[in-house]
């Protein structure tokens, strides 16, 4: 070998040499450590803008949307429910279903041997989930492999997929090693094209997402007519909700469940199969180019060096690929999952509900500012924990087990620190979040990351800052029958009680009434959330008995409160399940003679419903009860399907704007422009208005400002019992407070 200085003064081009090799090295550096990818990315994503073009449709999509869980419960389903759907798919002519989710059926399941049928009446072109999951630790991998019951029936196949680092998944492959099997994916098991192994091809994006056929698992589970289209068609069924199961960034439609992955790759390889040339093509032209200009034997030796130390880079990268949130650089849900695979801490999820709202208000530069914001608020609360982002304002971490038990005084620190507005690119931002909390380490962290998630929702909904996920509600349907069961019973034995919350006259300052609240309180569970047992009791037509029961204290009390000549207006719920019952008006009207109560000083609160705003018979009903002369009052509203017509139509002497709007009042220009807006609305109507929910005296104040007639919430009362009514009254009369 030649020295250095030697061979350089034979070869004058030295800067071009260096360069070359440099050039040669750093592109070999790019393409193993995919360092060019976001690059290489934009150019495919606007190849396929250009491209865009229609499925064939013969792959339809069947999604366990928000609408099916909202209308049959939260996934994961019962085996009962998968039948369900098998033998409704069946039946409406499905050519094959695909499931793109291992099922967890335990062998005892009571309900298998009817999935087994289910299968079994389509011969076969059933295909269930085989995966493996990677262990938290090591390079191990979980294998789930479904019952052999089910594999003897039923065909397998395969939904892992790689995804790059900003969680897009680019290519599928044609099939992947489960156990000792190799098993295709749902694209190659739909068309038969198949690959050697450990192949993938590139998934066609150009392919309108919107193209393909989908129906939401309601429709199949309910079997409803539009199952008709789905004759001869192959259906992939998958989750397709915030919040359960896999999501990935699909170019040019942003966070997409896993499902239409699958549906779009088989779409793929319908359209003929994709060959496709890596970086390294290019890469080996280039090389091959450089060698003959610079006819140096000693720069393979270099590069071979140079590509050791990528690949090993590309290694490390490898596992950090799909675990970051895209706009943020913040670690996502998958990260998350593969973190929390076997931890014992109690998981957090925060959802801030405006999420959306706030970021489409800004300059898509400063979404990463109002997430490093969010973080920062989050970590400050929780003690410096990890925070992990998913889609849609949900962000989630894991808590020490021993912080479990004050969980509660610390989400009530993080509601405050989210009090006061973000500030984002000079602009401020109000955030609404609520927190739930799992407990339960014994699960999989895929359905705890779900449980808080529900508590989150539950919490919000309930206008509540959090909750923790109550795991008796697992065995739901079980629950309930018993409790049920007990209902009865425990109305009788006094278990079950009304609770009074007062509502204050804006105007005058007084009390003017109060809300009767039904509560039970459990000898062994202690206090059932009401609305726990209240919808329960809806479902199983046994509300009449609890109303009938509410009504007839509740008209108890405001009869004794309107005795010495003072005004005192009662208002009871009703649900609206009860409208349209032929015992519902001669039950009022016995109530009221029975304790000698005028119908004016009773107030039937009602939640409109879809079905109540299009029935003209609904409508005549409360036109009917109305012609008592008691009042009605629309409840939550704001939250339901007032069509202005609907208002028109409806008898109601009274709004009750749900507390949802009214918490946020101070800080939320569009909750104020809500609510005023419905004060005017109801005025113009000749109705008066009720603000619930109101806990500060800001608010209570701004409501005045704005002509609310009353108001209710913890600020003037709490609900309590008819005694503490009693003592409550006596020191807030005027004669006292004068
Ligand atoms: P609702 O009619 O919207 O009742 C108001 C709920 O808000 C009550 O919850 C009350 O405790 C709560 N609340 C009152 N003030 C505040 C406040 O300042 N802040 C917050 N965050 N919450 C406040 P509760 O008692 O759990 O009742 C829940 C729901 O159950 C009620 O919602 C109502 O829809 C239903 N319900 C209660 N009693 C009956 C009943 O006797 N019959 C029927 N059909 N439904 C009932
Ligand atoms: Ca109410
Ligand atoms: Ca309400």
């Amino acid at each position: 070998m030649q020295p250095l200085a030697t061979r350089n003064r034979r070869k004058p081009a030295r800067p071009m040499r260096i360069l070359l090799i440099w050039s040669i090295v750093s592109a070999l550096l790019f393409g193993l450590a995919g360092f060019a990818d976001p690059i290489d990315d934009m150019f495919r994503a606007i190849r396929n803008k250009a491209r865009e073009h229609n499925a064939s449709g013969q792959v339809a999509v069947v999604g366990i949307d928000t609408l099916a869980q909202q209308e049959i419960g939260n996934w994961p389903w019962s085996t009962q429910r998968y039948a369900t759907m098998i033998e409704n798919l069946s039946q409406a002519g499905a050519r094959r279903i695909f499931f793109d989710f291992p099922m967890n059926v335990a062998q005892n399941d009571p309900d298998l041997p009817r999935l087994v049928n289910a299968m079994k009446g389509m011969n076969g072109h059933v295909h269930i989930a085989a995966n493996f999951a990677p262990e938290a630790a090591g390079d191990t991998q979980t294998q789930v492999l479904p019952l052999p019951e089910l594999r003897s029936v039923a065909g397998l196949v395969n939904t892992n997929i790689r995804t790059n680092g900003f969680n897009v998944a680019w290519n599928m492959p044609y099939s992947n090693t489960v156990g000792d099997r190799t098993i295709p994916s749902i694209a190659s098991a739909i068309t038969g094209v198949t690959g050697s192994e450990g192949q993938s091809f590139p998934i066609d994006y150009s392919i309108r997402m919107r193209s393909l056929p989908y129906f939401s698992a309601t429709d199949v589970v309910e079997n409803t007519a539009s199952l008709d289209q789905l004759r001869g068609r192959d259906v992939i069924i998958g989750t397709n909700a915030t919040g359960i199961g896999n999501r990935y960034a699909v170019p040019g439609h942003g966070p997409s469940a896993s499902v239409f992955v699958a549906a779009i790759a088989a779409e793929t390889l319908i359209g003929g199969a994709p060959t496709t040339y890596g970086w390294w093509v290019p890469f080996l032209v280039a090389l091959v180019t450089c060698a003959l200009m610079l006819r140096v034997s000693r720069t393979p030796l270099v590069l071979g060096a140079m590509g050791h130390y990528a690949w090993k880079l590309h290694r490390q990268t490898f596992d950090e690929r799909g675990m970051v949130n895209e706009v943020s650089g913040q670690p996502n849900l998958n990260a998350l999952r593969s973190a929390g695979h076997a931890t014992h801490e109690g998981l957090v999820a925060a959802r801030i509900h405006n999420y959306a709202e706030a970021a489409t208000a800004l300059p898509s530069a400063a979404e990463k500012e109002l997430v490093d914001q969010i973080v920062m608020r989050l970590t400050l609360g929780n003690g410096g924990c990890k925070v992990y982002q998913g889609d849609e304002g949900i962000f989630m971490w894991m808590m020490p087990a021993a912080s479990i038990n004050n969980v509660g005084d610390q989400l009530a620190g993080l509601s405050a620190i989210f009090r006061s507005p973000a500030n984002v690119s000079g602009r401020l931002i109000d955030l609404s979040i609520a927190f739930g909390v799992d407990a339960d380490p014994g699960r999989t962290i895929q359905s705890r990351m779900s449980s808080a998630l529900l508590a989150c929702q539950e919490a919000q909904n309930a206008g509540e800052h959090w909750r923790v996920y109550d795991p008796t509600k697992l065995e739901a349907t079980e629950w309930r029958v018993s409790m049920l069961g007990e209902l009865d019973a425990a109305i009788d034995n006094g278990e079950v009680w009304v609770a009074f919350q007062p509502k204050l006259d804006l105007l005058s300052g007084e009390i003017c009434g109060a809300e009767a609240l039904v509560r039970w309180t459990h000898p062994e569970k202690g206090p059932i959330n009401p609305e726990e047992f209240i919808t329960a009791a809806e479902r199983h037509d046994r509300i009449e008995k609890l109303t009938d029961h509410v009504l007839n204290r509740a008209v108890q009390v405001a009869a004794k409160l309107n005795a010495n000549g003072q005004r005192f207006d009662m208002a009871v719920n009703l649900s609206p399940r009860l409208i349209g019952h032929a015992n519902l008006k001669p039950m009022v009207i016995q109530t009221l003679r029975r304790h000698g109560l005028p119908a004016e000083r009773l107030i039937l609160e009602i939640t409109e419903t879809a079905a109540m705003s299009s029935a003209e018979a609904a409508m005549q009903e409360l036109r009917d009860l109305r012609s008592l002369g008691l009042q009605l009052s629309i409840d939550d509203y704001g939250t339901g399907f007032s069509t202005l017509d609907y208002l028109k139509r409806c008898p109601a002497t009274e709004l009750k704007i749900d507390r949802s709007f009214v918490k946020m009042l101070v800080t939320s220009r569009s909750d104020r422009i809500m609510v005023n807006s419905t004060i005017e609305l109801a005025h113009s109507l000749g109705e008066e208005v009720v603000a619930e929910g109101v806990e500060d005296s800001e608010t209570l104040q701004l409501l005045a400002q704005m002509g609310c007639d009353k108001a209710q919430g913890y600020l003037i009362g709490r609900p309590m019992p008819f005694e503490a009514l009693i003592d409550y009254l006596e020191s807030h009369s005027p004669a006292k407070a004068a």
